[in-house]
């Protein structure tokens, strides 16, 4: 049943804010635009759009995890990477400067209306709160650059706009993480005048290399074993900066020697690998619902992990050997092919030194100290520890809890949902420091699909996750949401009661399914988390619209091996538009 009773021409009409421009905020506002929204206003904080691709984060050595054909939408084709031509996946990777023009160029060709942009550069939301007598929204923001870019400037650049409709793109994982104890100013207190800087702060590095020619011989220490530790501890040591790695365990590397095609990457078999909350077709019940699939399922998996280290030639005894299980983790990084400038060949080769199984905790005048108490000296510091919900700092507790985006939960209470499937069995026990690791003052729930669901507030719709082809994943999305908004005929849940019950579900999901990642604790995740379930998760909101799902199409023996591209959603609006009519 359609939820609003106002006239879709007048809603039209009314002013909808967007806040973010990374990929998710550009296309929702290209299809806002397409289905007539007539003042879409994009909030962003950053200079230039493109979000984890804009401009300034970007750096010319970053590759991505994705290739020619995913993170690009329907309405614009991507120039093939300048780094390759064939159809072979290692040919055709995206580098991070690949993705920032795309997200350039559909800006310039979509978002730019009557000659003016629809983003609000420099522009930072401070605060997301309802508007008076609970109708619409206020939004604080405030000039980023300092400068008066905003109308109706105060002096200080700070001003509240209310809006009846927003949707938050903001980036699920776009504020920097610093863990406590590694501020820049708790370095400062411990004596250590040089460069401590955060990952996301690409071109800080820079300051890193800087810093490590002016020291003697001292490296930079590189703390964290994720993707971005990893290619920029590889980054370094190409720069013939001595490069030191700390952290408990290193992310895996996932390689293949000679490449998957494209096609096979963006196809389904990969997605069909990974057990989903339900399990839709005889394929994937097989894989993950008898004995004989569970089986099959975690020796791909494991050969995937062995073909990676054959192909890198990283011995038995090697600690690179030592890291986190692909199965059953979200983290780890799509290399493509071995490249002997890469993290696994310098680290094997002895250009990139390890410190591994354990953490640092704090700092000293020359360096960082670790659990151990054992000191590690350091010209320059580079905090590659993540990223965290960028919703604590726009949505404050009371707010959230008021608007139904979030509700505590009591975990204990998710333990009633359980899946027995074949291929989840001798799951790895959670780490202690899992448990350990603070509760947020906000437990996620409340969010089924990428919407806000509380009955009398819906005109807020928020939405992220993560998804392996974000360009398919984000453009169903911003369909879902427009569709949402004009009242068209969807499946929703029935009543909030449904949609807590759904959402609960989810959470205990991805807590099953990534036992030990602290992911479910984050509340930007944790209504959904398809990682490489995405093609499942995209075709279940085709299905919410009453629209086509499994696009891609094939025959019994070919549905799995089709890719599944953006190309397929070129008709969305049309088909939604005739849908309408009937
Ligand atoms: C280091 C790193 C590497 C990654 N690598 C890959 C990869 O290889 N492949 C892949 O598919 N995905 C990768 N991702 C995931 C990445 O998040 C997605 O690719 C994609 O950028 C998400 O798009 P988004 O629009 O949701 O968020 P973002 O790209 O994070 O964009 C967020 C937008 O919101 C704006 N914003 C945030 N807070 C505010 C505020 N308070 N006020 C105003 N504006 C605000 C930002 O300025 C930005 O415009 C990576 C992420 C990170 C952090």
């Amino acid at each position: 049943m359609a939820w609003t009773s106002v006239d879709p021409e007048r809603l039209k009409r009314e002013p909808i804010c967007i806040i973010g421009a990374g990929p998710a905020g550009l296309i929702t506002a290209q299809v806002l635009l397409n289905d007539g929204f007539q003042n879409v206003q994009v909030l962003c904080k950053d200079a230039t759009v493109g979000g984890v691709w804009a401009k300034g984060r970007v750096y010319p050595s970053m590759y991505t995890n994705n290739v020619h054909g995913e993170l690009r939408f329907s309405a614009l084709p991507m120039t093939r990477p300048s780094s390759g031509r064939g159809p072979a996946a290692a040919e055709s990777r995206l580098k991070g400067t690949d993705v920032c023009s795309y997200m350039e160029e559909f800006h310039d060709k979509f978002l730019v209306v009557d000659g003016k942009s629809i983003v609000q550069f420099n522009t930072e939301v401070l605060r997301v709160q309802r508007g008076g007598g609970d109708i619409g929204w206020n939004v604080d923001v405030r000039d980023s650059m300092g400068s008066p870019t905003l109308e109706g400037d105060e002096g200080k650049g700070l001003k509240t706009l209310h809006f009846p409709r927003i949707v938050v793109c903001t980036g699920g994982t776009s504020a920097m993480n610093i863990p406590s104890g590694l501020e820049s100013a708790a370095a400062l207190r411990a004596g250590f005048t040089g460069p401590v800087i955060h990952s996301g702060d690409s071109w800080g590095i820079m300051d890193a290399v800087q810093e490590a020619a002016r020291s003697s011989g001292k490296p930079v220490v590189v703390v964290g074993g994720g993707k971005s530790a990893q290619d920029i501890s590889a980054y370094l040591a190409n720069q013939g900066v001595p490069v030191k790695l700390v952290c408990n365990q290193v992310d895996m590397f996932l390689v293949s020697n000679p490449s998957f095609s494209s096609d096979i990457r963006q196809s389904r078999i990969s997605t069909l690998l990974a057990p989903r909350r339900d399990l839709n077709t005889l394929t994937e019940l097989f894989l993950h619902n008898t004995w004989l699939g569970g089986k099959l399922t975690k020796k791909i998996w494991e050969s995937l992990a062995e073909q990676s280290f054959a192909a890198y030639n990283i011995p038995n005894s090697s600690p690179l050997r030592n890291t986190r299980t692909m199965f059953w983790d979200v983290r780890y990084g799509d290399e493509g092919v071995p490249r002997e400038d890469s993290f696994p060949a310098l680290a094997r080769e002895g250009k990139i030194k390890l410190e591994l199984s354990t953490h640092v905790s704090g700092y000293y005048e020359d360096g960082t100290v670790l659990d151990t108490g054992e000191k590690v000296e350091a010209s320059a510091i580079i905090l590659a520890t993540g990223y965290k919900s960028s919703w604590d700092s726009i949505f404050d507790g009371d707010t959230a809890n008021d608007i139904g985006l979030t509700q505590l939960v009591d975990p204990e209470d998710l333990d009633r949902h359980t899946w027995d499937y074949t291929s989840l069995r001798n799951a790895p026990k959670a780490d202690a420091w899992i448990s350990s690791t603070p509760d947020p003052s906000l437990w996620p729930l409340q969010r089924h699909r990428p919407r806000k669901i509380h009955p009398t507030s819906r005109h807020c719709s928020e939405w992220s996750g993560r998804a392996v082809n974000i360009g398919y994943s984000w453009e169903v999305a911003a369909h879902w949401i427009s569709s949402y908004f004009l009242g068209e005929k969807m499946r929703l849940p029935e009543s909030m009661e449904d949609a807590t019950e759904e959402t609960m579900r989810n959470l205990a999901w991805i807590k099953t399914r990534f036992p030990n990642s602290t992911i479910w604790k984050n509340p930007s995740y944790a209504s959904s988390l398809p990682q490489l379930g995405w093609i499942q998760a995209a075709d279940d909101l085709l299905e919410d619209l009453h629209l086509p799902s499994m696009r891609s199409g094939g025959n019994w023996l070919t549905w799995a091996f089709r890719p599944v591209r953006s190309e397929e959603l070129a008709t969305l609006h049309e088909e939604r538009r005739q849908k309408r009519g009937n």
